[in-house]
């Protein structure tokens, strides 16, 4: 089977200014890749007509899949309908069903359809609407035939993420699936992990990290945290999700001790309360120092019967003023202070009726140049569990400031996923 190529073309005054990030271009080409395109084209253009035409007819010429986002709206510089009817020499027709969706959705929220809302029911002639189920604007679907008689397919899709988003993977990729392999089905496993650099990470994996593996497996960094995405492609789902599995069963194999759960928005602190509802058992954190991330995190998780509260504080001595405990140590020491801290802790867990204790000291402050890396500076954990026994670790971590205090938050969970582990076996 030979690869289809593509280009992405993302339309924009937003994005050519610097005011708006293109992150549709990004997402679009992990997708492609997943589903065995080769990317080989980015390109970003403005709200200018002929700058879109140029774009399309040179994007047509050289790609056998052509995906472009934006431009779609109903406004004056909503310019692709036109310069992908003027790139391919077409006129642009109406289209009556595509009209109607967009009347009844105005109707639904009782309200007349604004004349200019019907420039988005047309369509370059032999285009196909793609059907959009979150807004307005349908998608365009076009083929066009080059000279020589092969041929471009042209899927124009809206600017907003979560439109575009839905259209390509529920229109998009079944289209590009029955051209490229006449396999109908694709199915995805993200799985998460931690404690382990990007490179590391593919090294060890080795080949199963090819290009051309099927099923595929992409790596994805954010912030320390590792996802490896699962891609399958088969006739059927029971097939897509066999394959998926052995391959999942391959990956634990090899870097198993990292992995924390599955799912792409699956987090430690996901994991961690996961752990503690079944123990029925519940967690504070005190977090000291410049930042507090970590209450954020369990605080999304919403009203968890597994995490009873958070701290935020500057030091040590400020943890032993709420605390009542008396302090007379140096504010930035840690592991000689155990008795002190033990005492702040008793406190902690009668008010907070916690089980578990983590506490993270101390964030360190960021340099207001936010584009230096922060030399690695050590930060100590430091868990009690709810036989009142202390654990503590300690690590020296740095990096990019935008990522340094997400990075501490995380390998402090690790270090408590490892103390609750440790409390399963025994
Ligand atoms: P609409 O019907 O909402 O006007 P549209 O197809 O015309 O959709 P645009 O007006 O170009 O899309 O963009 C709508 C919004 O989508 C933008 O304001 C921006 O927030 C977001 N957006 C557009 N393009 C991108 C992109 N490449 N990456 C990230 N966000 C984008």
């Amino acid at each position: 089977m030979a690869h289809l190529n593509a280009e992405i073309i993302s339309i924009g005054d937003e994005m050519i200014r610097g005011a708006r990030l293109d992150t549709n271009t990004q997402w679009l080409s992990r997708r492609l890749a997943e589903v065995g395109v080769d990317v080989q084209f980015h390109t970003t253009v403005g709200d200018t007509l002929s700058h879109n035409t140029d774009v399309f007819r040179i994007a047509m010429r050289r790609a056998d899949i052509v995906v472009t986002t934006g431009g779609l709206g109903p406004t004056r510089d909503d310019l692709t309908r036109e310069a992908v009817a003027e790139a391919l020499g077409r006129p642009l027709t109406l289209d009556e069903p595509s009209l109607q969706h967009i009347q009844e959705l105005f109707a639904r929220y009782g309200r007349q359809m604004p004349e200019r809302n019907e420039v988005q029911a047309m369509f370059p002639l032999g285009a196909k609407p793609i059907h959009n189920p979150q807004g307005t604007a349908p998608g365009i679907d076009v083929i066009a035939t080059r000279e020589d008689g092969t041929e471009s397919r042209v899927f124009a899709l809206p600017g907003v993420p979560a439109e575009m988003k839905t259209m390509f993977d529920e229109s998009v990729v079944p289209a590009i699936l029955d051209r490229s392999t006449k396999k109908q089905f694709i199915r995805h496993l993200v799985m998460k992990f931690f404690g382990i650099g990007e490179s590391d990470m593919e090294q060890r994996l080795g080949e199963m990290i090819a290009r051309d593996r099927e099923p595929r497996v992409g790596i994805t960094v954010s912030s320390a945290t590792i996802s490896l995405r699962i891609s399958a492609l088969a006739s059927t789902v029971e097939e897509c999700e066999k394959t998926i599995a052995v391959t999942r069963a391959e990956i634990l194999e090899r870097v198993g001790e990292l992995y924390f759960g599955d799912g792409e928005s699956f987090e430690q602190q996901h994991a961690v309360d996961a752990t503690l509802r079944d123990l029925g058992q519940r967690l504070a954190v005190i977090e000291l120092g410049r930042a507090a991330p970590l209450g954020d995190w369990f605080a999304g998780l919403g009203d968890s019967p597994a995490f009873s509260g958070g701290l935020s504080l500057g030091n040590h001595a400020d943890l032993c003023r709420i605390t009542d405990v008396q302090w007379d140590g140096d504010p930035g020491a840690t592991g000689d202070q155990d008795e002190t801290i033990q005492k702040c802790f008793d406190v902690v867990g009668q008010r907070f009726e916690a089980d578990w204790i983590l506490l993270v000291g101390d964030y360190p402050a960021l340099q207001s140049d936010h584009d230096r890396v922060q030399p690695p500076e050590e930060v100590t954990f430091t868990v009690r569990d709810p036989a009142g026994g202390i654990h503590q670790q300690s690590k020296r971590l740095g990096g990019h400031p935008s990522i340094v205090h997400p990075r501490i938050a995380k390998a402090a969970l690790m270090f408590l996923r490892e103390c609750l582990a440790e409390a399963i076996k025994s």
